[in-house]
């Protein structure tokens, strides 16, 4: 008897447990976002949860019991038998894909995976997971979009994209562009050598040494070079190349733009230097001549013609300064701007005492710049800094750098005339001059330059003002080490 009740008190024990275990179970199979179906041998539906509903769009009790095969949509309907039977005879994981019905045209996309019943006693049983694929699909879906619009865009940039195997300069791509800009149908873009024959003769070795230093020292390069077209003319090309690892190999990457009209511009502009210059010496030499002979006003004339001519020559200057900022080649390195701004200081007597105080409060830290363009960037502003003064008032300048996160700001700051708040966007902008010449001498492009060299060395530019209380303009760059 005793024995008897104590295995009726472990059956009890068990059944409670059981019980237990079947709540917690059901909860689980609640809360996931998968279908759950129980079915039998024949594909009847024995047990489901709520999700599977949910994810079918089904009011509440509308599965029933009965056939699965009811819910799948009709072309699919060989998949899923073909899936019970696999799931029989292989009584292993069995997953299949295909769609249901859920009262819209298309149906769902779900993808099954049934256990096989593992205990021989009990009929067959499949427990089923059902998981929804339509967010799958559409990512899938969206991701094919953005590849083929990414391909699109590629053909749109006017521009060559280009990309080149690291070790044979072997082309595996090239853009559309590349016909229209050359001449060549792209099939010959693929032949062995083609892209370096067609490279001007003087430029080639140039070409080549930069590209092999490129995938030498893993860096990016710009490089400006020379290209015949099939109509036969001489393209000037700006390429921006960099080197891409690739699972394991190395990838040369470009994109190469047409810049004959702004060589072709700068070329004319060179051009213009010379009788300018001629202009100013033979006005020099017949006021030399005519020195005794020539009343004040006349000697104004004089100076106003020198004056001008000066200024043209200046302003010329300062566009091909900028021109070649926008798109010099550009490596960034490690810059002691203690030795840069001092070095700047002693080269301008502008700049040095009696006629201005420029402080430096040290340590400056240091940035990762490219020096000849940080050069000319200070040189403007410390210019400005000691030009932009009310008559009268001695410039006095401060040069100090301050830590941002890890970039380093450096500010010189004046104690100048100041610039009102709606102005100090503009003063960036190329030939923005807030004075008449003749108050402020000047060409209105020494802040553009600053702001482009700025940005190709990866920073920003700005400026904290008020008018009557002088400046502190700042860049923003890679802190060093
Ligand atoms: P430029 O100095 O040749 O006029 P910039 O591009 O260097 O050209 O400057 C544009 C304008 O911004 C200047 O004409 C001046 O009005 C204003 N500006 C620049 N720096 C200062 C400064 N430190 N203080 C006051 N105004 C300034």
């Amino acid at each position: 008897m005793g024995g008897q009740q104590a295995q009726m008190e472990e059956l009890q024990a068990r059944i409670r447990w059981l019980e237990g275990e079947r709540e917690r179970v059901s909860w689980l199979l609640e809360a996931v976002s998968v279908g759950f179906v129980v079915m039998d041998e024949h594909g009847n539906v024995k047990e489901f949860n709520a999700q599977l509903e949910r994810m079918l769009g089904f009011k509440r009790g509308v599965i029933g019991r009965g056939p699965l095969a009811r819910l799948i949509m009709q072309p699919d309907i060989p998949v899923f038998l073909d899936h019970l039977r696999r799931c029989k005879f292989s009584q292993m994981v069995t997953t299949s894909e295909l769609r249901m019905r859920n009262g819209k045209k298309g149906g769902l996309p779900v993808e099954l995976i049934s256990l096989p019943s593992q205990n021989d006693a009990e009929p067959a049983l499949y427990r089923t997971a059902i998981i929804d694929l339509s967010k799958r699909r559409a990512s899938e879906q969206k991701l094919s979009d953005t590849l083929e619009s990414f391909g699109t865009l590629l053909d749109t940039v006017e521009g060559i994209v280009w990309e080149v195997d690291g070790e044979s300069l072997q082309v595996s791509f090239v853009s559309r562009y590349a016909e229209k800009m050359l001449g060549y149908p792209l099939s010959q873009w693929f032949q062995e050598g083609f892209w370096e024959r067609h490279i001007y003769v003087d430029d080639r070795e140039r070409v080549m040494q930069e590209i092999s230093r490129a995938l030498r020292e893993r860096i990016n390069i710009t490089i400006d070079y020379r290209v015949l077209t099939a109509d036969r003319r001489w393209v000037w090309i700006h390429d921006r190349i960099g080197v891409r690892l690739h699972g394991g190999k190395v990838n040369l990457l470009g994109i190469a733009v047409d810049m004959t009209a702004q060589k072709n511009i700068e070329e004319e502009l060179d051009d213009m230097r010379a009788p300018l210059r001629a202009m100013e010496g033979y006005t020099q030499l017949l006021r030399n001549v005519l020195a005794d002979k020539l009343g004040p006003k006349e000697l104004d004339y004089f100076g106003r013609i020198m004056a001008s001519a000066e200024r043209l020559d200046n302003l010329i200057q300062d566009v091909l300064q900028y021109s070649r900022v926008a798109r010099a080649p550009l490596e960034l390195k490690e810059i002691d701007l203690e030795k840069l701004v001092a070095q700047v200081i002693s080269d301008y007597p502008s700049l040095q005492p009696p006629g201005a105080d420029i402080q430096i409060q040290k340590p400056l830290l240091r940035v990762l710049g490219h020096e000849a363009f940080l050069t000319q960037c200070i040189s403007n502003l410390l210019s400005n800094a000691v030009k932009f003064v009310a008559p009268g008032v001695k410039p006095k300048v401060s040069v100090y750098t301050k830590a941002v996160g890890t970039e380093i700001r450096l500010f010189v700051e004046d104690n100048g005339i100041g610039i009102a708040a709606e102005n100090q966007r503009q003063i960036f902008g190329i030939f923005q001059r807030l004075h008449p010449n003749t108050t402020y001498p000047g060409t209105g492009i020494g802040l553009a330059i600053v702001q482009k060299a700025v940005q190709r060395m990866g920073g920003r530019v700005g400026v904290d003002s008020a008018l009557g209380k002088g400046s502190s303009f700042w860049l923003q760059l890679k802190r060093a080490g």
